[in-house]
C-alpha cells in the first residue's frame, strides 16, 4: 500500500499500521505482525474477531435485507434485539431506541430527558449535572456533560451550559482516615448542595458514568455511592441516566454495570459492546413512563438518524448477545476478571510506577505515578501513556492509553479490556507484555 493516504487519522503526523486480519483476541497487519487486542479495541471487542456465529448472522441478514428506514417499517431482527435486551434490562426498562454508536445514545438520552420534561409542563427543567473526569462522546451534546476539561475547551462557546460534581475517584479522593461509605456520602451531599444551588425544580437530570472508563483508566463506584444519588434523584424528581457505553454489556461481569449497584437508572446508554465491533449499533434503553409520556403527547420522539436500527447491524448484535448468553460469559468474564486482576496485583502491584490497580470483571485499569509514596503524577510532557501504548505495539499488545486533565493536572492511565473469550495462558501474555512494555519506557527515561 503507498504511503500517501486520504484517511483523516486522529493522530495527524503518524499513520498506524494497516490492520488486515483478526481472529479471537489477535489481530494482524499488512507486515504479518500479531497483535493481542488486550483493550478490545477500546473495550468493544467482547467476542474478539473473527466470530462465526456473529459473521453467519451478518450474512444472513445482508442477503435477505440491509436496510428498510424506520421511517416505513421495523425489522424482524431489531424487534427481536429490542426484545433481548428488554427482556435482560433493569426493572421498568421497557422500550429500546437504536442509534449507531455511544455519543449517538448519549446525545438521545440527553434529548429524550429534556423532551420528557417539556410533555410534563416542566420546561424550565434545562440543567444537566455531570462529573469531572468523565467521558460521554465527542459529538457537541456528549462533549457538554463530559468532564474532560482538555477535550472540550476550544469548543466551550458551542457547548451547553451543564455543571459538573466531583467523580467517585477512591485512589485520589477519598481522605486517609474516612471509609468508602462515608467517602461516598461525601459525593452524594456535594451533589446534593449542587442541586439546591441550580433550584431543584431546575435540574433535568444527573449523568454518569456506572463504572468510569475512557478518561481516568477505569473508576469503581464506592458501595452506597449510587444508591445516594438514586434517592436524591427521585427525592427531587430529577432523572438518573447512566452511560454505559464502556463499562455495560457484559464488561464488568454482569450484564449492566448498575446490577451491581442495586440501581435502576431512568435512562442507560449501552453501546461498544452490543454490537462487539462488527457492526456499528448502540442503545439507549428507556423507562417505559418515559416512552409512555412522549406517546401520549407528542406521539413521537423529535429525534432520529438515517441508520437506526440498522438490519444487518440488528443482526450482529442479537447475534453477539446471543453468544454472550448461550457460551454463559458473564461467567467467565468474572472468572477470568478474577484472574486477570491476580496476575496484574502479582506482576505489577509491587511496580515502583503502578499507584493503583483497578476495575470489575474484564475491564481494568492501572494507573501510573513518578512517585508511589505520594501519589506524583507523571510530568504530562513525558506523555508517558503514549509511550507506553507505542512500547506495548512493538511488543504486539494493545493497550488503551489515557493521559487525560485530572483537575488541571495530568495523569497517565493504561485500559485494559480484553475479550471475554481471551484464556487464562492469553491473560498470562498479556500481563507479561505489559510489564516488559512498561520497564521498557521507563528505563528509556531514565528512571
Ligand atoms: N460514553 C462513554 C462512557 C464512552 O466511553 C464513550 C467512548 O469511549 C462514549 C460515550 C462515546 O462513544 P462513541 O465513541 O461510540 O461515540
Amino acid at each position: 500500500m503507498s504511503q500517501s493516504t486520504h484517511v483523516f487519522h486522529r493522530q495527524l503526523a503518524k499513520r498506524p499500521p494497516v490492520a488486515v486480519s483478526g481472529q479471537g483476541i489477535w489481530l494482524r497487519d499488512a507486515e504479518g505482525r500479531s497483535y493481542i487486542d488486550a483493550s478490545g479495541g477500546a473495550a468493544v471487542s467482547c467476542l474478539g474477531h473473527g466470530h462465526p456465529d456473529v459473521i453467519a448472522a451478518m450474512h444472513r441478514q445482508i442477503d435477505q435485507l440491509a436496510y428498510a428506514h424506520t421511517s416505513f417499517f421495523t425489522t424482524e431482527v431489531a424487534e427481536q434485539l429490542a426484545d433481548l435486551l428488554v427482556g435482560s434490562a433493569p426493572a421498568g426498562m421497557s422500550h429500546v431506541y437504536f442509534v449507531s454508536g455511544g455519543s449517538e445514545a448519549v446525545e438521545a438520552a440527553l434529548k429524550m430527558a429534556r423532551q420528557y420534561f417539556v410533555e410534563i409542563g416542566q420546561p424550565q427543567r434545562r440543567h444537566f449535572i455531570a462529573r469531572r473526569q468523565s467521558y460521554h462522546g465527542n459529538t457537541l451534546g456528549a462533549l457538554a456533560v463530559g468532564g474532560n476539561e482538555w477535550r472540550r475547551e476550544q469548543f466551550r462557546p458551542l457547548l451547553i451550559d451543564v455543571t459538573h460534581v466531583s467523580p467517585c475517584y477512591e485512589y485520589r479522593g477519598r481522605l486517609p482516615d474516612e471509609t468508602p461509605e462515608a467517602y461516598g456520602q461525601r459525593l452524594v451531599a456535594e451533589l446534593a448542595r449542587t442541586i439546591e444551588e441550580l433550584g431543584p425544580d431546575n435540574v433535568m437530570a444527573f449523568v454518569a458514568e456506572t463504572v468510569g472508563g475512557a478518561t481516568a483508566g477505569v473508576l469503581t463506584p464506592v458501595p452506597g455511592y449510587f444508591k445516594g444519588i438514586r434517592d436524591l434523584c427521585d427525592r427531587h424528581g430529577i432523572l438518573l441516566i447512566l452511560d454505559e457505553v464502556m463499562c455495560g454489556m457484559g464488561r464488568t461481569g454482569t450484564l449492566h454495570a448498575c446490577e451491581q449497584e442495586g440501581v435502576v437508572p431512568d435512562l442507560l446508554t449501552v453501546a461498544k459492546g452490543l454490537g462487539g465491533g462488527y457492526q456499528p449499533i448502540g442503545a439507549v434503553l428507556a423507562q417505559g413512563r418515559i416512552v409512555e409520556t412522549m406517546r401520549q403527547g407528542s406521539g413521537l420522539f423529535q429525534h432520529g438518524h438515517t441508520y437506526l436500527g440498522h438490519a444487518v447491524a440488528c443482526a450482529a448484535a442479537l447475534a453477539v448477545q446471543q453468544v454472550i448468553q448461550r457460551d454463559h460469559l458473564l461467567t467467565q468474564v468474572r472468572d477470568r476478571g478474577a484472574y486477570l486482576a491476580s496476575r496484574l496485583r502479582h506482576e505489577l502491584g509491587d511496580h515502583p510506577h503502578v499507584g493503583d490497580i483497578r476495575g470489575r470483571g474484564l475491564f481494568w485499569g492501572l494507573e501510573l505515578v513518578q512517585d508511589r509514596a505520594i501519589r506524583q503524577w507523571f510530568e504530562p510532557s513525558l506523555k508517558l501513556h503514549a509511550r507506553l501504548k507505542s512500547a506495548a505495539m512493538e511488543e504486539g499488545l494493545m493497550i488503551y492509553p489515557m493521559g487525560g486533565t485530572v483537575d488541571g493536572r495530568c495523569g497517565d492511565h493504561v485500559l485494559l479490556a480484553p475479550p471475554f473469550i481471551s484464556s487464562e495462558g492469553e491473560v498470562d501474555q498479556i500481563v507479561t507484555r505489559l510489564r516488559r512494555s512498561l520497564d521498557r519506557v521507563v528505563s528509556d527515561i531514565g528512571l
